[in-house]
């Protein structure tokens, strides 16, 4: 039998207390509803998705103030296409673009950095947002922008970091499943930390089908022992010190402060900004942004969804008033998010 026969077996045949296991990770998030893996588990084991997609999380305040720069400040707004269309307190930036607002998306921020240099006469802002996989490539964006004296160009900074979103939906979940490649930057010991100081389990999971299954069913077997614990199934690719060259060039450019989280609210030191050696890149100081608060629509239950509160097909707007096409929140706008992973792949 091989190693995912024998953890589908193991996963399909577990009875006893019921456990719930949360997949922090967005990509998680769609590789196990498009697998069909919660088909395969034991009605005991419950599957529940966590605040892990970085556009899901990034709050409507943030969105303000990038049509704000878009609109009255008249920058150039570069951007993954995600985040075009989530909602803000009352525009997106796609409503923006059909105010003649520019709107250019781009598949990295280097990308964002040469389009600044072909477009001198503009005033660039690309869109930070991203847990420490996607940091150290915003912090590149910097470095050679600085280096090559590109100055029309900057960052508006909604980065995260997911030690502390763990912290805050400890008590969500019986373990989690930790994402990988987030680990792949970190390493474990932070896992390690939790676990001898707060009893955190966990196991660090891949993102084939395979490497799904046979992390969820350690995560049980985990737990069946009942001990606190902390395993990497995903070896290939997370060492234990994880990157300690990605880790510097992060703490290099950003320093962690407060951050608003999408429906859940501040999370103390979440999130990072530009270290004030780097004010010249970042588009709040920059351009004097206001604090802006931002309001959420009343009806999206994506705050509670984020911490596995309610699943996506309990939101009475769920494929309704709310789908892909149409999104009233931002868990359906994201590939990452959990309420169009659900619609997407719902009849698996
Ligand atoms: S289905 Fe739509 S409205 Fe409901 S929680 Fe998800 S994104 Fe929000």
């Amino acid at each position: 039998m091989s190693a995912l026969e024998e953890a589908r077996s193991f996963l399909s045949g577990y009875k006893g207390r019921r456990l719930r296991i949360m997949e922090v990770c967005g990509t998680h998030t769609h590789e196990i509803a498009r697998d069909g893996i919660r088909n395969i588990l034991s009605p005991d084991i419950e599957l529940i998705s966590g605040p892990g997609c970085p556009v899901c999380v990034t709050p409507a305040g943030y969105i303000d103030e990038a049509v704000l720069l878009a609109l009255d400040k008249g920058c150039t707004i570069t951007t993954f296409g995600d985040l075009v269309r989530v909602p803000g307190s009352e525009k997106s930036l796609a409503d923006a673009r059909r105010e003649d607002a520019r709107i250019q998306v781009v598949y990295s921020p280097v990308d964002a950095v040469s389009y600044a240099r072909e477009h001198p006469d503009e005033q660039v802002v690309f869109l930070s947002v991203g847990f420490e996989t996607t940091t150290p490539s915003e912090c590149l964006a910097v470095q050679e922008a600085d280096r090559e004296g590109i100055s029309n160009f900057s960052l508006l900074t909604a980065n995260k970091t997911m030690p502390e979103a763990y912290l805050a939906m400890k008590d969500s979940t019986d373990a989690f499943l930790y994402p990988g490649h987030v680990h792949a930057i970190t390493g474990m010991s932070i896992c390690e930390d939790f676990r001898d100081r707060y009893q955190i389990s966990g196991v660090i999971a891949g993102f084939t089908p395979e490497e799904l299954v046979v992390a969820i069913a350690l995560c049980v077997k985990g737990l069946i022992k009942g001990q606190p614990f902390v395993i990497n199934a995903y070896p290939r690719v997370v060492r234990p010190e994880g990157s300690p060259k990605a880790v510097s060039l992060i703490e290099k450019y950003m320093e962690p402060v407060d951050a608003v989280w999408r429906g859940i609210g501040e999370i103390k030191g979440s999130g990072l900004a530009l270290r004030e050696e780097y004010a010249a890149f970042d588009a709040r100081k920059k351009f004097s942004l206001p604090v802006i608060e931002g309001r959420d629509n009343p009806a999206c239950r994506c705050g509670e969804v984020l911490q596995g509160k309610c699943s996506s097909t309990e939101c009475p707007l769920f494929g309704k008033v709310c789908t892909p096409e149409h999104p009233v929140g931002a868990c359906m706008v994201s590939s990452e998010g959990a309420c169009s992973a659900f619609y997407l792949y719902r009849r698996k």
